[in-house]
């Protein structure tokens, strides 16, 4: 549900004579409403998340908030691969067992979008890639590389194939024991454009909500083309410059080792995997993906980060819609690379 507001001086332009006719409350509508602009934080999947909104009045802001916090927590009971007790995770507990599990709405959303980005990325983006993050996970807290032998035994239980999902019957298999499900790469996006999708429902669309540096934006604020958004940059001394651009009704991601890596004689691994290898990215980049909603954005920051510049921003040009900022340092030298669509979302010098 969307609100429109509808300036009725354009509907008398355009139909003076209808508008005659017509009668006269409905052409003279109420003056625009008066939006004040709102901000609210809370804690939702082990992160910071805020809600950046225009309301009428408080009241209706705090509560269209409250409610877009709660569909966010409820969808961490579902998503969560920390929580034993989710969804997901009763899920992954069934690994091997011949069982299909029937699936939630929101369950079966998530995991038939990131079969379908499996597929389109040849399994750089895989989120049975759940055994071989656990060891990276470890391997942080340790500040030690991950045992092979342990990383060539969890890969076996790796392969989005050995995921089966029955689109009639709304079930998922996990056809190979020790299997587990890791949604961290495309979780927060499709949360943050259901706590968006709440706002709208009650007709507040002019808004940002925003966890972890991911972000669904919808209708601008009043007056405003779009959101203002600094795009992150390397944390590299010779890294190029934050650059900003202007989103309205789509979703920006970020992936990237910025914040969660481990480095052993100067090499940095990243959290993201390859799931082929099983080894942590180690070319040290920032992936900025802008898409039509988060969901994609975030799950293709993720691919595309596999895939690499070349591969990736073929991927993204091939998606309706996509767009990517790429900024990586293999060795001493900053590359940027960007794919065409994302120079029409930077704001306008
Ligand atoms: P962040 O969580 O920092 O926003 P991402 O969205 O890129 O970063 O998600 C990274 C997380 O996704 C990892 O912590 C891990 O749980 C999971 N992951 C790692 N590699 C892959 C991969 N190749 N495909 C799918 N999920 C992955
Ligand atoms: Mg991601």
């Amino acid at each position: 549900m969307r609100q429109r507001q509808v300036d009725p001086t354009t509907i008398h332009r355009v139909f003076p004579g209808l508008c005659s006719l017509l009668l006269a409350s409905s052409c003279v509508t109420r003056p625009p409403e008066k939006l004040t602009r709102f901000e609210f934080s809370r804690p939702e999947m082990g992160l910071p998340f805020h809600i950046v909104l225009y309301a009428p009045d408080s009241s209706t802001a705090e509560n269209a908030a409250r409610a877009a916090f709660d569909r966010i927590k409820r969808l961490n009971d579902v998503l969560s691969d920390y929580d034993t007790d989710s969804e997901l995770s009763r899920l992954s507990q069934t690994a091997g067992s011949g069982k299909a599990v029937p699936l939630s709405h929101d369950l079966w959303f998530v995991l038939q979008r990131s079969q379908k980005l499996a597929r389109q990325t040849d399994g750089a983006f895989d989120v049975t890639v759940g055994p071989v993050v656990s060891l990276w996970r470890k391997a942080r807290r340790e500040k030690k590389l991950p045992d092979s032998t342990k990383l060539t035994e969890a890969s076996r239980a790796v392969g989005y194939q050995k995921l089966r999902l029955d689109r009639r019957r709304h079930t998922g298999e996990l056809r190979v024991p020790y299997m587990r499900l890791d949604l961290g790469a495309i979780a927060k996006g499709y949360a943050l454009d259901e706590a968006l999708k709440v706002l709208r429902a009650r007709r507040l669309a002019r808004a940002l909500v925003s966890g972890g540096g991911d972000m669904a934006a919808g209708d601008p604020p009043p007056g405003k083309k779009g959101w203002r958004i600094e795009v992150a940059s390397l944390d590299a001394t010779n890294a190029p410059a934050a650059r900003f651009v202007l989103l309205a009704n789509a979703g920006l991601a970020t992936s990237g080792d910025l914040f969660q890596r481990l480095e052993i004689d100067g090499k940095r691994y990243s959290h993201i995997v390859d799931p082929r290898t099983g080894i942590g990215l180690t070319d040290h980049s920032l992936v900025t993906v802008i898409a039509r909603d988060c969901v994609t954005a975030d799950s293709l920051a993720t691919a595309v980060s596999v895939l690499g510049p070349e591969k990736g921003i073929r991927a993204i040009e091939n998606t309706k819609g996509a767009a990517v900022r790429f900024v990586r340092m293999p060795a001493e030298e900053v590359q940027l690379s960007e794919s065409s669509r994302f120079r029409k979302y930077y704001e306008p010098p």
